[in-house]
């Protein structure tokens, strides 16, 4: 198990989110599992829309609906997108399944992944929103120290707050 490398982004538009999503995206493989934490409105679903058409998913078919915990995409890359929110924690995850949902074959988009946090994969992908007012977020992703997301980190330094 490598370690994992820690990138600490500042997005000042929707817009800037969508970019590091899409970056991100690019370097995802089948089996990567993403798991987002931040509060309410912290742009969690904003940026798996933009994971999504990095993968080749139309940024209208990623959405939040208040009681859809999983919504699978088969887009060249499957996707699977999770929203945990409603669920009390990681035992009634378990009871719905979510350790077979976390072992797919496609990337795997996990919102609130918190809430389950004993579930998820150590190798998982984390991003971390902090709101820090207006239109600004901070977007802290730590991904395995492995090549593939070099270029990740090439192509998201001007977001790159640090590091
Ligand atoms: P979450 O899934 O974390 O609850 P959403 O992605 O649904 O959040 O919503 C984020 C909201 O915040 C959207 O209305 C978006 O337009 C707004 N927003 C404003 N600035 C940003 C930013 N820099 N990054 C992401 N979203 C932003
Ligand atoms: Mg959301």
């Amino acid at each position: 198990m490598r370690d994992k490398k820690h990138l600490s982004f500042l997005s000042k538009s929707p817009d800037d989110t969508l970019a590091i999503a899409r970056a991100l995206g690019a370097a995802l493989r089948p089996g990567d599992v993403v798991a987002l934490t931040g509060d309410l409105g912290a742009g969690k679903t904003l940026f798996c829309k933009g994971v999504g058409e990095a993968l080749g998913i139309a940024p209208d078919r990623i959405l939040s609906p208040t009681f859809t915990i999983v919504t699978e995409h088969l887009g060249p890359v499957p996707l699977t997108h999770i929203d945990v929110y409603r669920l009390s924690g990681a035992r009634e995850a378990d009871e719905i399944g979510m350790r077979e949902l976390l072992s797919g074959d496609g990337v795997c988009l996990v919102e609130w992944a918190e809430k389950i946090e004993e579930l998820l994969p150590i190798d998982c992908i984390r991003v971390t929103f902090t709101i820090s007012g207006g239109d600004r977020r901070e977007i802290a992703i730590a991904a395995p120290d492995h090549p593939r997301f070099d270029d990740f980190r090439a192509r998201s330094i001007r977001f790159q707050s640090r590091g």
